[in-house]
């Protein structure tokens, strides 16, 4: 497919602004052709009524209907999938392999969501049949499902060009749910967002779909986003990115004449506790898993562990030992962007100054001047010192970590108790300290959207039970996820049809119940016509 640098809005080309903007190869600094096209203020007016109007047809269609658009969409990715990676590969220096995986990723969810769809019990439908004979007043008829919101907006993060990005978890569930979607592509990695369009807008014509049913717009500022989430057409937000950025859009959400939802998933820095029976076991085996956890990907990950809680065992010595060892050999990375790696020089200063923080270890071999460049970094403080310093539980994006050592039981409790709100939180333990810990396992339950036990955060499972959020500041909504088939009821609203004659009802609701979807029929769930029931006596 050939790369027009202009916006996908339906089934037209944007024209955009004249000052084009380029991706850059972060292996070497490089820009690369074709330059983009910013959209302008009227492209972004043009997308959200389309949207708006394919929303009428799009949102009602039946779920066969979006599973065939969903799968065309993978399948259409699967055909370009080589010239997809070699394109991300130059955008972002991310190694092949981890591309192609991230493609059968992006793929994977897709059919995920369209299996959920296909099988339609996702929407929740509740029936509570009419009792006129109740006494003293007659109850009635009450119906409930998960309905489409209108059009959503999009914006991907730059560290998974695909499964965070066009067609990635966020554009999935939308579509799923029955929402046009427009996407506002990442300027980190515009070719690849342009072929993923071109995939999609395909699928939107293969399945005969109306035209403002996906749109893409380009920008490498805010203007475009902000537009976006203004507009009076857009119906929610989705967002995955920093702290800095989803904050900015949450305030413009909810500063609207009418308030939007917006879900924001934003960075973490993902506690990691070892406890003294687990350190004394396997100390060695958990510092090289957490070496290699945090160093992934150059430490660009919203899971990365990025502060590590130690206990006062003897063998936290040799645990920090071991990991000074590790980092000190770890290689250079690329980093995404020229503003990931100055970001993340400037976080590392920063550190390396704060009187409260020693350097334990960076990669030996020394730092090279390019921007894209960077070592690994160990830092240590304690457990006091964290609990009254500001801002060394913040996210600094790249391979460093912090590890922290405590004193007391009471010490990890009080660490736990003030920790905000992160996707992930760990523990490495053995049974008999899950059983001396338990309060700290209560605790962090609080705080985070996932426990992992004897494991490490990084390399998230797309599932239907996984949890991919947590409280502020990691997303705007600790109630929601943004990976896994869950990630759907984001985008999806209740809606209550009271007294309807049954054959005016949507089919999810009806009393012969034609999809064969579970439902919570007077407070039993079954897939049984509602008219072989036996009534509730209320
Ligand atoms: P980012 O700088 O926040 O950018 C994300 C997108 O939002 C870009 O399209 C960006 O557009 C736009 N944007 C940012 N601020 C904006 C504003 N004020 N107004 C309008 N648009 C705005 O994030 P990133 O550097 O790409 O990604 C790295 C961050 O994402 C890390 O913090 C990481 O932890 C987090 N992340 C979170 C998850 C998760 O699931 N929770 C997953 C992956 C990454 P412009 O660049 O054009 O301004």
């Amino acid at each position: 497919m050939k790369l027009s640098g202009r916006s996908i809005i339906g089934f037209r080309e944007g024209s955009g602004t004249p000052d084009l903007f380029y991706a850059t190869n972060p292996a070497n600094g490089e820009p690369l052709q074709p330059g983009f096209a910013p959209a302008t203020a009227a492209e972004v007016d043009l997308a959200a009524q389309l949207a708006a109007e394919a929303f009428a047809v799009y949102g009602r269609i039946s779920g066969k209907e979006k599973a065939k658009f969903l799968r065309a969409i993978a399948a259409n990715l699967e055909s370009i999938a080589s010239e997809l990676v070699a394109r991300a590969e130059q955008e972002t220096a991310l190694p092949k392999a981890r591309l192609q995986a991230e493609t059968a990723r992006t793929c994977g969810q897709l059919r995920l969501f369209a299996q959920l769809v296909e099988d339609g019990s996702w929407v929740m439908a509740c029936v509570d049949r009419a009792d006129p004979d109740r006494k003293p007043v007659p109850r009635p008829d009450i119906r409930s499902m998960l309905r489409p919101l209108g059009p959503v907006v999009i914006f991907g993060a730059s560290n998974f060009p695909l499964a965070f990005s066009v067609a990635g978890g966020d554009t999935a569930s939308a579509l799923a749910a029955g929402n046009p979607v427009i996407v506002k592509a990442h300027p980190a990695h515009p070719g690849t967002s342009e072929l993923v369009g071109q995939a999609i807008q395909q699928a939107v014509r293969e399945c005969n779909l109306p035209e403002g049913t996906f749109t893409l717009l380009f920008d490498n500022g805010t203007k475009i986003g902000e537009a976006l989430v203004k507009h009076p057409q857009v119906r929610a937000v989705g967002f995955t990115g920093s702290l800095a950025g989803g904050r900015a859009l949450m305030n413009l959400a909810a500063a609207r004449p009418e308030p939007i939802p917006i879900f924001a998933e934003m960075g973490s820095t993902n506690p990691v506790f070892i406890l003294p029976g687990a350190l004394q076991e396997r100390g060695d085996a958990i510092a090289a898993g957490l070496h290699t956890s945090f160093t992934l990907g150059a430490g660009q990950f919203c899971t990365k562990p990025g502060m590590v809680f130690l206990p006062p065992a003897a063998e936290a010595d040799s645990f920090a030992a071991r990991l000074q060892h590790l980092v000190g050999d770890t290689p250079q990375f690329n980093l995404l962007t020229a503003g990931i790696g100055s970001a993340y020089r400037a976080a590392i200063d920063r550190r390396k100054q704060d009187s409260n923080v020693q350097v334990l270890a960076e990669t030996n071999s020394p730092f090279a001047e390019r921007t894209f460049c960077a070592g690994a970094t160990l830092f240590e403080t304690d457990a006091h010192t964290f609990l009254k310093s500001h801002g060394l539980d913040a996210e600094i994006f790249g391979p460093t970590t912090l590890l922290i050592r405590h004193a007391k039981h009471e010490d990890t409790l009080k660490v736990a108790r003030n920790l905000e709100g992160h996707l992930t939180a760990t523990i490495h333990g053995t049974e008999q300290d899950l059983r001396d810990y338990a309060d700290l396992v209560a605790i962090l339950e609080t705080k985070v959207g996932r426990l992992i036990f004897n494991g490490f955060p990084t390399g998230l499972e797309v599932c239907h039970a996984v949890v991919h959020g947590g409280p502020y500041p990691a997303t705007s909504d600790g109630r929601s996820t943004s990976v896994g088939s869950q990630a759907i009821f984001r985008f999806a609203r209740s809606v209550c049809f009271q007294g309807f004659p049954d054959n005016s009802l949507p089919e999810e609701l009806r009393n012969d119940n034609p999809l064969g979807i579970w439902r919570l029929v007077d407070g039993e769930m079954t897939r049984e016509p509602a008219t072989q029931l036996a009534r509730r006596q209320s």
